[in-house]
């Protein structure tokens, strides 16, 4: 691509992002924390459709990693644990980034993203000035005091990762489900980093949500695990529709990983501010396993009835962002096409083409006409017929054609109007049929009320 292309290709990609974030906003997606206070920097709130589709996603990672598995069980860990379990894992003494402050304006800058000025002296990009402290180790736990005493000996974090909790209820787990290896441990919860940039909208935030699973096992069995997990991981992604060819696998090299990890790789997806990380997938061999052991005195052994042997599982690890993917979702599903409206008018239509899976609300229900009771008790009652199975939205007020076009703009997948066709004025054959229309096509067809419930499971599940 030449210099110019690219240009005018990010700004581009500025300008979707920016439509995007609006769209999150106006339709109630995605709010700023505390927003009438002035916000707070990398917090973010979910709306109403945001908290829906957030949950979708959650669901769906919880259905495909544990409930349609054998092998794989839950946990839900507690946010404030012992403090000793971030000793033992090395996040107390290791978990930072190096920073710089600026004596002139007092922004603290993370050392490997200053710019280089003149005489290849780093310069603080807020006010240009050269005075700089050397760097430090800026811990990125949130810390905090349990009880009532602020001391040393009350001090608490907020986990910066779901996984030690899965490590360290390994034996209970174990203990309590007589798993046998290979067997994994899954959990979804929020986490906490203090990031010193906080940026690309939802995508780096301080608090967040993770999806992880700690996947044991054999040491031999590692290698072939970690590449099993990438390929489930990969098509996970392709079943809530992030095409292929979006996402990127990188095989982290040698020297990047963490010492412990024979092998990780990074899925990445191609979001319109740069190809960024939504999960790693790791070999961690026996590191967290091992760290506990030591630091708590407790063996985590497992025992091998058949082989009698006693040892420490390996573990792979796919961890995800659920936050990050809602983006990738959110990116990936927006897209603006140009049509005719009924007066042979062009207009634009924003649509978010949702996974139906993943679709926020999975049908809009529409009588014709609000002043019309009959097609209003009708409609009414097929969305009672419909809500103990998937999320409905009723609406009567407005042209019905703005309706659809309000339900593409947040990805709702079908519509369903209730027309004097339905009330049987046009003849039985018609008596009790629906008009369905597609977001997508926006082709319409009709289809018998009592058939919805079937047909649309099959499409969302
Ligand atoms: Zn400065």
């Amino acid at each position: 691509m030449s210099q110019q292309a690219a240009t005018t290709q990010s700004k581009t990609n500025a300008a979707l992002m920016e439509k995007i974030v609006s769209l999150c906003k106006r339709r109630g997606f995605v709010f700023q924390s505390s927003e009438i206070y002035g916000g707070l920097n990398g917090c973010w709130d979910y709306g109403p459709l945001g908290v829906e589709l957030k949950r979708n996603l959650k669901d769906y990672w919880w259905r495909r990693m544990t409930r349609e598995r054998d092998d794989v069980v839950g946990l839900d860990g507690s946010i404030l644990m012992n403090r000793r379990v971030w000793q033992a894992s090395g996040h107390e003494t290791t978990f930072s980034d190096p920073m710089v402050d600026c004596r002139q304006c007092k922004s603290r800058l993370r050392a490997d993203q200053i710019p280089v000025g003149k005489e290849g002296k780093i310069q603080c990009p807020v006010c240009g000035s050269y005075d700089l402290t050397e760097p430090r180790a800026f811990n990125l736990m949130f810390k905090t005091y349990v009880g009532a005493t602020e001391d040393e000996s009350s001090v608490a974090y907020l986990r910066p990762e779901t996984a030690q909790a899965i490590f360290v209820q390994f034996k209970n787990v174990l203990d309590t489900t007589n798993k046998k290896l290979p067997f994994g441990i899954a959990q979804i919860g929020k986490a906490f980093r203090n990031e010193i940039n906080p940026r690309n909208f939802t995508f780096r935030s301080r608090e967040f949500e993770q999806m992880e699973l700690e996947y044991f096992c054999r040491p031999e069995q590692g290698m072939d695990l970690l590449k099993y997990w990438l390929d489930e991981r990969l098509a996970f992604y392709e079943e809530i529709g992030l095409s292929r060819e979006k996402l990127r696998v990188l095989d982290v090299p040698a020297e990047e990983r963490a010492h412990y990890s024979k092998g990780t790789y990074d899925i990445e997806y191609e979001f319109p501010f740069g190809v960024q990380e939504l999960e790693g997938v790791a070999y961690r061999t026996d590191y967290d396993l091992q760290q506990h052991q030591e630091h708590s005195g407790k063996s985590l052994e497992y025992f091998d009835d058949e082989t009698k042997e006693h040892f420490l599982p390996h573990v792979v690890e796919p961890s995800a962002g659920v936050d990050r993917t809602v983006l990738a979702l959110l990116c990936a599903a927006y897209d603006e096409e140009t049509i005719m409206d009924d007066k042979g008018k062009s207009e634009t239509r924003i649509v978010l083409r949702f996974h139906p899976r993943m679709a926020p609300v999975k049908v809009g229900v529409f009588p014709l006409l609000k002043n019309k009771p009959e097609l209003v008790e009708k409609a009414r009652s097929v969305a009672t017929l419909l809500k103990p199975h998937m999320n409905v939205v009723y609406s009567e007020t407005g042209a019905i054609g703005k309706r659809y076009r309000k339900q593409d703009e947040v990805g709702t997948p079908f519509c369903l109007t209730i027309d004097f066709e339905t009330l049987g004025e046009r003849g039985d054959e018609l008596k009790d049929t629906v008009t369905l229309r597609h977001r997508d096509s926006m082709q319409q067809e009709r289809m018998k009320i009592s058939d919805l419930p079937a047909y649309l499971l099959s499409k969302i599940g």
